[in-house]
């Protein structure tokens, strides 16, 4: 695979491209996608933030409200145990209260004898007077009267109220400033929650004359939640201490059965788990004044998201503001955003790699065209050339190579014809060569056969074809160095007779036929040579005097038996011999073979004087 890809370039560079898109594209994918969550985040806990404090705000308003109420009475403070005594005094009292605090539904007062004067108005904005029988424990009954309280027609009626029984009414006892009391159930629904703002009061002996109450309840409450929901999936909702829900946008959270659901309930959905964290969070944070922050959770597999804050009811009261939504339910925005970043970076991915498959084959067209063109070349096709039909880089390079390939081509054809020339040029000179040594080789036969001929010239006497002069003399100098021989000197008689008489060329044919003769007498080892006009020489080696006479004899008796014939003519030829015995150390042996040849003419010719003496010592 590796080798594959190290062949292979343009996976490579795609490969490459795609690594770099990859490097360019996740980094700025993950921070735009990390920043994009931090904003979010940002963003979650500003809404959260925001639509708590509004929360808070009517929150206050509606407490502080009622707080308000009892610092006012602080000023017609000596008057009240005087009011709370005349029960009209005290009913436009109660009215006038409930005309300036729109946020009270129910504001009363309940003497030390169990009785009570409470002014407020019902679900449906209905006045109501609840008020005891004779202004003590016993009876209670309902009227619905005009706005101030007065008059009014019997609704309903309970039997037994005793208004010291009541814990609101316990609680203000314990305390000089206003107590709130906890959840209670509303005195007409059940399930509309209430809480009461109580208040001793006492005369000027600090005597317990009664007890103020103001009820708020907390469908007011709950219809500001609803208002400040972040979101349509988001709840808003109001916890106290021990974890019970006071109120909450979310209609699972209403009160049952008169009583408020706690966290812990079925009903409480989401809540549930996250009050665990909300505890744990408060828990590890004791030491801070106001506690809040924004807490991611799962919940049925989804991701959610909360927001909590401490509200003090009173010094010693806190409830807890809590809100939370799926986190798909508040930023649908920034979902799709992520979303959009994912596709985008797969599109940018996707396109690259298209791209950059297309860039690489831009680029590597030419480069594989070039490498079969360079191929085809290799092969010989010379006429191969690339189409250019681009203007950038790679068709210079193109144009470059078909000039390169045009200017190689005429160059292989000059060299191509240049080696034919050659050949043809060796082919001759071949030839040439051959007929040269053709000539050298007759001139040489030539010069070898002139040469021959000087040979022969130099040595051979040329009428007879014997040894001339020189040869013999030289041969003698050899052969009598260290040889007993004998040397024999011959000369035609009265030749210069036959040359007058006959001619000349009778006179070279006689010098012929003699020399013929004698050499038809010599045995191996003999050798003749013409020493002169018609003077002759023989060396004969291994005889004795008497053999040397048989071979002179031999010589007469063949020169008499055979005449030279001339126009019919017979010719007898003869000839002195003078001849000496020659051994090694002896001097002047030719002097002494002429004066034997001399002395054989003159006593006569035609014969053979020889003279046997081994040394010279009486030559002279
Ligand atoms: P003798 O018996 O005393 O020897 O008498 P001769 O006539 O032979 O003696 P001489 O020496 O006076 O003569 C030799 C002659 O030989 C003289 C010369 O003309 C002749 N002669 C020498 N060389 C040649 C030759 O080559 N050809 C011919 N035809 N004659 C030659
Ligand atoms: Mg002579
Ligand atoms: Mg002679």
């Amino acid at each position: 695979m590796l080798s594959q890809l190290s062949k292979n370039l343009g996976l490579r560079i795609q490969l490459i491209l795609t690594l770099l898109v990859l490097l360019t594209a996740i980094p700025i994918g993950l921070l735009w996608y990390h920043s994009s969550e931090q904003v979010r985040l940002q963003t979650i806990e500003r809404l959260y933030h925001h639509s708590s404090e509004t929360i808070y705000h009517q929150l206050d308003n509606f407490f502080s409200e009622a707080r308000s109420v009892y610092q006012h009475q602080q000023r017609i403070e000596a008057n009240l145990p005087t009011i709370v005594q005349d029960r009209d005094e005290l009913i436009a009292y109660l009215a006038n209260v409930l005309n300036h605090h729109f946020t009270i539904d129910y504001f009363y007062f309940a003497n030390n004898d169990g009785g009570l004067l409470s002014l407020g108005q019902d679900w449906d904005k209905h006045f109501i007077r609840l008020e005891s029988e004779n202004g003590v424990a016993g009876p209670l009954t309902s009227y619905q009267t005009l706005y101030n309280g007065k008059g009014g027609v019997a609704t309903s009626t309970t039997d037994h109220f005793d208004a010291r029984t009541r814990e609101w009414y316990q609680r203000a006892l314990t305390s000089d400033k206003p107590i709130w009391s906890d959840l209670y159930p509303g005195a007409i629904d059940q399930n509309q929650l209430g809480i009461t703002l109580s208040k001793a009061l006492r005369d000027e002996n600090n005597q317990i004359v009664g007890v103020w109450g103001l009820d708020i309840t907390l469908t007011s409450v709950v219809n500001e939640l609803i208002k400040a929901k972040p979101s349509e999936n988001s709840t808003v909702a109001l916890v106290n201490e021990d974890g019970q829900i006071v109120a909450s946008s979310n209609p699972l959270h209403r009160p049952q059965e008169g009583q408020p659901i706690t966290v812990n309930s079925p009903q409480s959905d989401a809540l549930g788990p996250l009050w665990q964290q909300i505890r744990l969070h408060v828990q590890q944070k004791h030491n801070e004044l106001h506690v809040e922050s924004t807490l991611p959770f799962t919940y049925q597999g989804q991701d959610w998201v909360s927001y909590h804050t401490d509200y003090p009811l009173s010094a010693k009261r806190n409830m807890r503001i809590v809100l939370y939504s799926p986190l798909s339910d508040l930023t649908p925005g920034f979902l799709q955003a992520k979303h959009y970043a994912i596709i985008i970076t797969v599109l940018m991915i996707a396109l690259a790699t298209y791209y950059g498959s297309l860039g690489t084959r831009y680029i590597l067209t030419p480069i594989r065209q070039l490498t079969k063109i360079a191929e085809e070349i290799s092969q010989g096709k010379w006429d191969k050339k690339i189409t250019v039909d681009r203007d950038d880089e790679v068709g210079q390079l193109e144009k470059s190579f078909n000039k390169m390939t045009t200017h190689i081509e005429s160059t292989i054809r000059q060299l191509d014809q240049q080696q034919q020339e050659t050949k043809r040029l060796n082919t001759l000179l071949e030839e040439q060569n051959l007929q040269l040594e053709e000539r050298v080789r007759a001139r040489t036969e030539e010069l070898s056969i002139a040469n021959r001929q000087l040979r022969e010239l130099a040595y051979i006497d040329p009428l007879t074809g014997i040894a001339n002069r020189r040869h013999f003399w030289e041969q003698f100098e050899q052969s009598s160095k260290d040889a007993d021989g004998w040397l024999l000197i011959l000369d035609i008689d009265n030749f210069k007779q036959l040359n007058d008489h006959f001619g000349h060329v009778t006179g070279d044919l006689a010098l012929q036929h003699f020399a013929k003769c004698c050499q038809n007498s010599l045995a191996d080892g003999d050798y003749i040579g013409r020493i002169g006009g018609e003077e002759f020489a023989i060396w004969s080696e291994g005889r004795n005097a008497e053999q040397v006479r048989q071979l002179t004899d031999q010589i007469f008796e063949g020169l008499e038996k055979s005449p030279l014939k001339v126009q019919d003519t017979s010719i007898v030829i003869t000839t002195s011999i003078g001849a000496t015995r020659c051994v090694p150390g002896k001097l002047s042996c030719y002097a002494i073979a002429d004066r034997m040849l001399y002395k054989a003419k003159q006593t006569g010719k035609s014969k053979a004087v020889i003279d046997t003496q081994l040394h010279s010592n009486n030559l002279v």
